[in-house]
């Protein structure tokens, strides 16, 4: 099989890798890839919203299967450009990547087909959402309907600040056209957990779950980012609430997609939220493999993701096997000092050829006179795999401490959560 990856981060690393053990990957391809991903693939510089020139070289190279890692080129019709021309995607179509796309779209679809969720309002009128909220309490949490690059989200802990949040959006416009709806959804307490599932229109194969920390400084302080660590399993949540999460949430809102005519096909990533209680509610959908949660995901696959992905495409997913593994996985971003603000770039990374153990995902990093650099905010996963989440942390931070660069910022408190949950 010839593959071509579209993404440049530490997920198309993660997928690259997974892929390259496949005895039925003859070629991997990346565009336009980054400096890691190039010792398993060939990176060719053709960027991840040029849909044209992305059909062009699959169909020049006989691309066997494109994967599409990224959101954005998904919402702009990446899929739907290429399968035209004939080739096979994984990956969901622009009118079933809106389930991540428009936060109106999917809060009305669950309402739809009752699947759990924060209560919630939709306005495309300032004035309105004003009074409606002036009558709520806080905390409440104010979401700009489009894409904001994670940033549309305010969990506000007073009603001035979800006032300033609303009005930013509405009135000030700073997220453009993204906020030109507003969805005001009551706050839910208690522990965020991802599930990812290979869904092919009706059938839902869940991968294994897994939970983000997104806020750059330990202790969950700080601004939040695009998530510098993560780890699976999410050990003191119980398969029962994970089992009731894929029957109330992940199956329903494939079956609402193929209902509504918009059939999901690809990774589907619900972002959940189990109460005190054990019960949970879905906070938002995304149309694609996480990142980072296929960095610990990924890793502890037994079976060949080649298979499953074609199998997907194909809408055969009901057939494969998928066996996963027992073992933990935790994996610790390395960011550049400022990341989510500024940063500098251009600084050398030494010390990845000392990384015994662990998996090394490459995200913002390039390759300057056969040196590597940094080349972003969030620079490498360091994954550690191992028996429990206490020997895949050892494994991780052990690791860490042999990668140098101006700069270095990590979290030192991934997975911490899960031991001392489990301790308590
Ligand atoms: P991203 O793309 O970064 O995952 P997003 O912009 O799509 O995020 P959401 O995932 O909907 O936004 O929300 C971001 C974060 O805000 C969540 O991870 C969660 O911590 C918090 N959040 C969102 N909705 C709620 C809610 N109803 N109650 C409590 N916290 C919430």
């Amino acid at each position: 099989m010839r593959i071509l990856i579209v993404g440049s981060g530490g997920r198309e690393h993660a997928i690259a890798w997974a892929l390259s053990k496949s005895p039925q990957v003859e070629r991997i391809y990346c565009a336009p890839g980054n400096a890691g991903i190039a010792e398993i693939a060939a990176c060719v510089p053709i960027g991840e919203m040029q849909f044209e020139a992305l059909a062009q070289f699959a169909l020049q190279q006989e691309i066997d299967l494109v994967v599409v890692g990224p959101e954005a080129p998904l919402f702009g019709g990446l899929v739907d450009v290429l399968e035209e021309k004939g080739l096979k995607v994984f990956g969901p179509r622009k009118d079933a990547a809106i389930i991540e796309g428009s936060k109106v779209f999917t809060k009305e679809l669950m309402k739809k087909y009752n699947i759990p969720t924060a209560a919630y309002e939709t306005f495309d009128d300032y004035e309105a959402a004003r009074a409606y909220l002036l009558k709520q309490q806080a905390p409440i949490v104010i979401k700009a309907d489009g894409l904001a690059a994670g940033k549309g989200v305010t969990v506000a802990q007073t009603l001035e600040e979800a006032e300033q949040a609303l009005c930013g959006i509405m009135v000030e416009k700073v997220f453009g056209e993204a906020g030109s709806k507003v969805v005001i959804e009551e706050y839910l307490s208690g522990q965020e957990m991802s599930i990812l599932a290979f869904v092919d229109g009706e059938t839902v194969r869940p991968m294994v779950p897994s939970q983000d920390h997104k806020p750059v400084y330990d202790g969950d302080r700080g601004p939040n980012t695009g998530g510098m660590g993560t780890y699976s399993p999410v050990p003191h949540i119980p398969q029962s609430v994970v089992d009731e999460a894929i029957e109330t949430i992940l199956k329903p809102a494939a079956r609402a997609m193929v209902q509504e005519g918009r059939p999901f096909r690809g990774v589907l990533y619900a972002g959940l939220m189990i109460s005190e209680k054990g019960e949970p509610k879905t906070i938002e959908f995304n149309c694609r493999f996480g990142d980072p949660e296929t960095q610990v995901v990924l890793p502890r696959l037994k079976s060949d993701l080649a298979e499953i992905l074609l199998a997907t495409v194909e809408g055969r997913l009901h057939e494969v096997e998928i066996e996963w593994s027992d073992e933990a996985a935790v994996c610790v971003v390395l960011a550049s000092g400022g990341y989510p603000g500024p940063y500098e770039k251009g600084k050398p990374i030494t010390g990845l050829d000392q990384v015994e153990h662990s998996l090394v995902f490459h995200a913002g990093t390039a390759l300057q006179d056969g040196q590597i650099v940094t080349n972003g905010g969030r620079l490498l996963g360091v994954t550690g795999v191992g028996r429990d989440i206490t020997e895949a942390r050892e494994i991780a931070y052990a690791d860490i401490e042999k990668i140098r660069y101006e700069g270095k910022h990590y979290r030192t408190d991934i997975a911490l959560k899960a031991l001392q949950a489990m301790k308590g």
